[in-house]
């Protein structure tokens, strides 16, 4: 109904315009013929097949496609860079690689885009904005129904706020998602076509303590009084990883870090962005040479700013001098190529008196930012860091983290904050951003958190409320509202309120006296309750909001773990003074598993905890605390 109405008031709107309508498809039947360029690209032939795909899905009607070597002929839908006058004056340089132009003057309809995806982002516009179409996710596509398709006038120019946007859920990189809701990757899932050479973290990769720890010390940093050349083991304790960094003004270490990085761009030689970046650790050289450039270009006195993130410990954010000197000389040997480099936890002060060359990227990485509320308000300290930057350079990706990590099903009410943080981001000439989500399936609010975020990517200043209520009410049916409400308390109580910061590296017991009250938890069972009831009819509206209610009941498992006794407790004490699970709490527990493995759930932690780990690490638990008593 709603998408009936919709073209109603497209159509009431076009009377008023006086514009001549376009029909596409009348009774079943096609009114019109799609034209491509002679020397379509794959681009191109693959936005024709779409809009030729959904059209029949739409209404059963096939429309032809020709190239235009034909004649022109009326009610012509051109799709791409085609050879007919309409297309005279279409501005190709300012569409640039994904921007596009969808044009209805009645006698055709135009959709054409730039050097990029821009043609294929054209049709997803028009089947989702002006057809009612939509991608809930991988495995959910609405298509309404319509015997007759009339358009509308429509002058439709768009283009992107940021120029690479990763929505980086594992759903979002399923091609068709990717391609409706214009998304890049930087190619971790295998995606070939990826701008992105090297991604991060990779002075490892460039110049390893194997390879050369033993016999040159020196290329590594120096602290504590001696050089780190070691590998350590890996913070999941499976792999290795370097002790330390790298010494950045040994002139041997920028020449083999320069041979080994040509090595790797003979490799993939269409690739723009290389990554040239500290590994994941805090520990720089302060070897006097270093520590002279460090200083020399500390934009505030060293040790009177400090960071602390989840590795526990704190240390000076002073780092960039000797980085940006190493980064721009680097640069300055592949000029073809952008050079990125890390602006994170030692590095993310922006610098003084050096400035990143044209072809270097900052990667600025929030870690440390609460997530109440927005970055601007919660985090000024790297809101002053992002304006910094912001004056130095519009070459800027920001790592930004939107979910809980250790705890893939917390309840994590940043939803409304996505978009001021973008509109932020935008505002500060950040060109393109990473919204790290969840590597594995499943997690709460995936498919919501994924579906808002490339919304916002693509445009930060949209009706987000409007997309939500869009998304609640097509995933999850009649459900969607109660799910709404969900969110709203969850938002509302969230630690705005109780003043405890939400940490992507925190955990749902932190927060059982704010948004995850024992009050508020039995709302939200009610809330859940009804939701489910709603759906009943429906199985896969029930499954999906059966999902979403995860969150709830790992929340409370996680909180009785905690508790251990009381009512919130995993245990409950018997007649003789014996502690022995709570029965309802194991119940919960193989609702939660069952319904995860149902669902093809990867983890429950990142990196970490199969549902069926969980569940024997739970079990376990429950084993021990009964043997205590
Ligand atoms: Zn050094």
């Amino acid at each position: 109904m709603r998408h009936i109405l919709f073209l109603f008031c497209s159509f009431l709107f076009l009377a008023a315009a006086q514009a001549q309508p376009f029909t596409l498809v009348k009774k079943h039947r096609s009114k019109c013929t799609i034209i491509i360029p002679e020397k379509a690209n794959i681009v191109e032939i693959q936005a024709a097949l779409v809009f030729q795909d959904y059209i029949e899905r739409i209404s059963d009607a096939k429309i032809p496609i020709e190239t235009d070597m034909t004649g022109s002929k009326e009610n012509e839908v051109l799709i791409g860079k085609v050879n007919r006058p309409m297309l005279d004056n279409v501005l190709w340089d300012k569409l640039g690689k994904d921007g596009f132009l969808i044009q209805n003057n009645g006698g055709n309809l135009t959709i054409t885009g730039g050097t990029g995806k821009g043609v294929l982002y054209g049709v997803y516009t028009f089947l989702e904005k002006y057809l009612g179409c939509r991608k809930y996710s991988s495995a959910v596509t609405i298509v309404p129904k319509n015997k007759t398709i009339i358009l509308p006038a429509i002058n439709d120019l768009q283009l992107p706020a940021f120029t690479y946007r990763e929505d980086f859920y594992l759903d979002a990189v399923d091609p068709e998602y990717a391609d409706w809701h214009k998304l890049d990757s930087h190619g971790e899932h295998g995606n070939n076509t990826s701008e992105w050479g090297s991604w991060v973290h990779t002075f490892e990769s460039l110049l390893s303590p194997k390879d050369y720890g033993e016999t040159n010390p020196e290329y590594f940093s120096f602290y504590d009084g001696k050089r780190h050349a070691e590998m350590i083991p890996s913070w999941d304790g499976k792999s290795e990883q370097p002790e330390a960094q790298l010494c950045l003004t040994n002139p041997d270490v920028l020449e083999i870090v320069c041979q080994n990085l040509q090595m790797q761009i003979e490799r993939k030689p269409d690739a723009l962005y290389w990554s040239v970046s500290q590994n994941d650790n805090v520990r720089y050289c302060k070897c006097p040479a270093c520590k002279e450039l460090d200083k020399k270009h500390a934009a505030f006195t060293p040790g009177s700013k400090m960071y602390g993130t989840h590795v526990n410990s704190l240390y000076s954010p002073i780092g960039m001098g000797s980085l940006m000197t190493f980064i721009n000389q680097v640069a300055a040997r592949f000029p073809d190529k952008i050079i990125s480099t890390l602006a994170y936890q030692y590095t993310r002060v922006p610098p003084k008196d050096i400035v990143p060359a044209k072809n270097v990227n900052i990667m600025l990485c929030n870690i440390e930012s609460s997530r109440n509320t927005t970055i601007e308000q919660g985090d000024t300290s790297f809101s002053s860091d992002l304006e910094g930057w912001g004056k130095l350079t519009d070459n800027i990706i920001i790592w930004d983290y939107v979910i809980q990590f250790p705890h893939l099903f917390a309840p994590f009410p940043n939803l409304l904050t996505l978009q001021p943080n973008l509109q932020f981001f935008h505002k500060n000439r950040v060109s393109a951003m990473f919204e790290q989500g969840n590597r594995e399936i499943g997690g709460e609010f995936a498919e919501l958190r994924s579906y808002m975020i490339a919304k916002l990517l693509w445009n930060p200043d949209l009706d987000i409320n409007q997309v939500m209520n869009d998304f609640l009410t097509g995933y999850y049916g009649k459900g969607g509202m109660e799910i709404k409400k969900y969110i709203e308390l969850l938002h509302e109580n969230n630690m705005a309120k109780s003043g405890i910061k939400l940490s992507i590296f925190g955990n749902p017991a932190q927060q059982k006296e704010s948004f995850l009250s024992d009050s508020l938890i039995t709302i939200y069972n009610q809330l859940f309750d009804r939701a489910e009831k709603s759906v009943e009819g429906s199985v896969d509206q029930l499954q999906r909001v059966k999902s979403a209610r995860l969150p709830v009941y790992y929340a409370m498992l996680e909180i009785a773990k905690n508790e251990k006794t009381g009512k919130r407790g995993a245990f409950i004490t018997d007649n003789n003074n014996h502690l022995k699970p709570n029965p309802e709490i194991v119940k919960m527990l193989y609702t939660f598993v069952y319904q995860c493995i149902r669902t093809n759930v990867t983890r429950v932690s990142e990196w970490h905890t199969p549902p069926k780990e969980y569940l024997a690490n739970y079990l376990n638990f429950l084993e021990e605390g009964q043997a205590e008593k």
